[in-house]
């Protein structure tokens, strides 16, 4: 550059020197928004980089959670079995306060590690409702209640109530509990978790697999955490699938497998804490 505007002082007249001299600044105002331009892509293909090798457990695309809602007994008789035979975990908020001795017995002879047991409070209130006095006692009531039938792996989690929530309720969810799903509709990104609003997709009666298994596409297509949310099974509870649905939901995700790191809600925000922390 020194060279050239050398050149240009001794092979030039005055007005010849102003001329090249614009023309110069023009070439270098050029020359800098490009690299401008260049270093801008540069730092953004650095973060899909570090975006898609970041941390998903196993160096796995994406992640699936199943929970279930509301402790159905069909969630347990037939959603675990199908569960088990595919090695898919879930998770289940389930009401404390409605849990009589049949269902305990159910979940407490089915829970493996593969399965985690979250609240769902202990009377499905709407938290923001009842004020943050009995806000507190349903969550931790029930989480005290978990802990102690289904053990300290249980009531990490949990689900709102309808899924409603604002920020004196999650205040509470989060002196208690790792984590609260909502039932926003979304996708959650691991760097922009909010853990005490997880996103999910709500797989209701109206939901087909042909609806539900591009789902865990787009999941795997942009790295992002897949949370799915079930009721009924089989005419039992809110708005059920059918189990032939869920079947086939649950093929698709062995097809997939590969791809998708499928976990409980508690094990994966254990992880990602871990990660942050590592
Ligand atoms: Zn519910």
């Amino acid at each position: 550059m020194k060279l050239r505007s050398e050149v240009i002082l001794k092979c030039s007249g005055l007005s010849r020197i102003h001329k090249s001299y614009h023309k110069y600044i023009i070439i270098l105002t050029l020359i800098s928004f490009n690299l401008n331009l260049k270093a801008q892509k540069l730092t953004v293909d650095n973060s899909n980089f570090f975006y898609q090798i970041a941390p998903i457990y196993d160096f796995k695309q994406s992640i699936v959670s199943l929970t279930f809602d509301d402790g159905y007994i069909s969630q347990f008789t037939v959603g675990i079995p199908l569960l088990k035979q595919r090695n898919i975990p879930a998770t289940f908020y389930i009401i404390t306060g409605r849990v009589d001795s049949i269902t305990k017995s159910i979940i407490s002879d089915n829970l493996t590690k593969d399965f985690e047991v979250g609240s769902h409070t202990v009377t499905h209130a709407n938290l923001v409702k009842i004020g943050s006095e009995d806000a507190k006692m349903e969550l931790l009531n029930s989480h005290s209640f978990l802990q102690r039938n289904f053990g300290v792996n249980s009531g990490l989690t949990m689900s709102y109530p309808w899924g409603i929530y604002d920020n004196s309720v999650k205040q509470i969810a989060r002196n208690i509990y790792l984590a609260a799903r909502s039932t926003d509709v979304g996708y959650n990104s691991l760097y922009t978790l909010d853990k005490y609003a997880l996103k999910m997709q709500n797989f209701d009666k109206r939901i087909g697999a042909y609806s539900a298994n591009p789902w865990i596409d787009y999941a795997i297509q942009n790295h992002l955490w897949l949370v799915e949310i079930i009721h009924g099974i089989n005419n039992v509870g809110y708005s059920p699938i059918d189990s032939s649905v869920l079947t086939e939901h649950l093929d698709y995700i062995k097809k997939v497998e590969d791809n998708i790191w499928c976990s409980t809600v508690s094990n994966v925000i254990k992880y990602i804490d871990e990660s942050k922390n590592a």
